[in-house]
């Protein structure tokens, strides 16, 4: 920026010095000219002057005259003869003039003079002249000033133009630096803004308008782009943008960690190239050819699993009608999807629960209206499968209705400080019998405290002791073994049911909790059980903020674990 400075100055010297030259030398010239006729002019003048002083006085007599010209007589061969003024001037130095100067009256320059030369009476000439030098120094004196003049002049423009051109510079200088800052990408550059009247503050005031503006313009789309950004990134459902030319633009987080995607590898590649799933690529493939959105579900594989996803992808298309790109976004539907078919099997499974016994009274109540009925043994037989088979449907409507009680939001405890022991005791008791009938050893195992109180539903409690110990009880060959063992545990109580019985698959366990789930659907109908038991268990254990764990082998036998908090709330 600096150059600015001197080279403004310095040019206008420059021109200023070209045609300050210029001039001076066509005035020095002119005025040398001028010099010249007006010596030429005042020669020729008295050159009259004298020779008219002549005609009346004979050449030897010297003439008074107040000039300051050079006056000599020259003879006929042109060789100066006398010197008439001034009168110390010797004649050594007067130019011989060639004879064709000697014919008439003439004037001009010869040898270092300027001349006139007039002939005068016998065959003399009357020579006035000046030496040339006398013009030329003072033309030289006149060239001397013009050159002061003009480099005094010169000198003082210099200092006025520089001083004026930092003046000027100045702002414009800070201007350039500073927008070279917000060029650079420092939108915080500010220049020195001047008073209003001095030069450069409105370039000043505008160039800081310029860098404010640009500030807050360049913060909004950072705003913007931020919020843009933690919104697609935390967006919940995978977002996947595929340029108009096929390219992958962007993916989310959730496209990441849902489709294990290596973002590296993926982005600014042909989307067919990478996408590992047919069903996708189609889809896009159709966005491409129909302009229109498409929403549809499918099932894709993932590493370990299957998800069902609804994925909807829409053309992206600019104000002025270019293609833009797809977005695709996945919603993931897996647990809705979970939830329906568990719905479905639910209505299938109650359904199914509810023709057995059903089909069997209403067969066993035909073959009786039959005639059966006169057979008094028969007729007792039929009637006893009959009650049975109306309790079954009885308690199957009982844990169907109680487990959807139990479901609901806000299912009511009725809490109180409950004893275990009392509890376990109590059900023990109750589940004596059918123990006996099996020749099961139902053994109670509870440590040295002869109570255990913990914050609970008693009657919940119970339903939770009675169907786990009833279970083990059900699915233990008879001569078998159930133990029971209540301990105080990590702020709580912990129940353990152990049986010797024929246990469960390891791939079947996390699935004895699911509704009318059932290992062997036979043993377990016949057992009395409706495949809601644990189902019921497991909530109401949830109900109390506590857990259940299962370890079992085949054939060897099945240990619940529940452990109860002591209190909840
Ligand atoms: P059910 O009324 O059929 O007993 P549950 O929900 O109580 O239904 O149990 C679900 C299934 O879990 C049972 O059908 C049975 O196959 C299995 N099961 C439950 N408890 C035991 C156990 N102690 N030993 C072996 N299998 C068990």
């Amino acid at each position: 920026m600096k150059w600015i400075r001197a080279r403004l100055p310095l040019t206008l010297v420059l021109l200023l010095s070209v045609s300050f030259l210029g001039t001076a030398f066509l005035i020095g010239h002119q005025v040398y000219m001028h010099d010249v006729d007006l010596t030429k002019e005042k020669l020729a003048s008295e050159g009259q002057l004298i020779s008219a002083l002549l005609e009346q006085q004979t050449l030897e007599e010297s003439i008074d005259v107040d000039i300051q010209s050079i006056v000599a007589i020259y003879n006929d061969e042109g060789v100066s003869e006398r010197v008439i003024h001034p009168e110390s001037h010797s004649d050594d130095n007067l130019p011989v003039l060639p004879s064709e100067f000697l014919a008439e009256t003439n004037q001009g320059e010869y040898g270092n003079f300027l001349y006139t030369l007039d002939p005068i009476r016998g065959d003399r000439y009357l020579f006035v002249g000046t030496p040339v030098d006398e013009v030329r120094q003072r033309a030289e004196q006149l060239w001397w000033l013009l050159g002061l003049s003009l480099g005094a002049t010169l000198i003082v423009i210099g200092m006025v133009a520089s001083r004026v051109t930092r003046h000027y510079a100045k702002p414009v200088e800070a201007a350039a630096s500073v927008a070279k800052e917000l060029a650079r990408g420092n939108y915080n550059a500010r220049t020195y803004e001047q008073y209003q009247d001095e030069p450069g503050s409105v370039l000043s005031q505008s160039i800081n308008t310029l860098a404010r503006n640009l500030k807050q313009m360049v913060d909004s789309q950072e705003m913007q782009k931020d919020r843009l950004r933690t919104l697609i990134e935390s967006m919940g459902s995978s977002l996947l943008l595929i340029d108009r030319k096929g390219y992958v633009n962007l993916m989310n987080r959730a496209y990441k960690d849902t489709f294990q995607a290596d973002e590296t590898r993926m982005l600014s590649r042909l989307y067919y190239e990478v996408l590992e799933h047919k069903k996708v690529i189609q889809l896009i493939e159709d966005i491409f050819m129909t302009e229109k959105s498409v929403r549809q579900q499918m099932r894709l594989s993932m590493a370990i699993e299957r998800r069902h996803f609804e994925v909807y992808g829409t053309p992206i298309i600019g104000e002025t009608e270019e293609w833009k790109g797809i977005v695709l976004v996945f919603h993931d539907i897996t647990d809705l999807k979970k939830l329906e078919n568990t719905r479905k099997d639910f209505v299938a499974n109650v359904s199914h629960e509810l023709k057995t016994p059903i089909t069997s009274i209403r067969g066993f109540t035909e073959t009786l209206l039959d005639g059966a009925g006169q057979d008094e043994q028969l007729r007792e037989h039929f009637l006893s499968i009959i009650l049975k088979e109306s309790e079954r449907l009885q308690s199957l409507v009982h844990d169907l209705l109680d487990l959807s009680r139990i479901e609901q939001d806000g299912f009511p405890l009725h809490l109180s400080d409950v004893d275990l022991v009392y509890i376990v005791k109590d059900t023990i008791e109750s589940l004596s019998n059918k123990a006996g009938k099996k020749d099961i050893e139902l053994i109670d195992e509870w440590s040295t405290e002869s109570s255990v109180f913990i914050q609970a539903d008693s009657l919940r409690m119970k339903q939770v002791i009675y169907n786990l110990i009833n279970n083990a009880i059900a699915y233990t060959p008879d001569g078998g073994q159930v133990k029971v063992a209540l301990q105080r545990k990590d702020n709580g109580a912990q129940i353990v049911v152990v049986d010797t019985g024929i246990g469960i698959h390891a791939k079947e366990v996390p699935r004895i909790f699911e509704r009318f789930y059932r290992v062997d659907k036979d043993r377990s109908r016949n057992s009395g059980g409706t495949g809601l038991g644990l189902a019921i268990v497991k909530h109401l254990v949830e109900a109390h903020h506590g857990q259940i764990q299962v370890e079992s082998e085949p054939d060897k036998g099945t240990t619940f674990t529940v452990w109860l908090p002591r209190k909840f709330t």
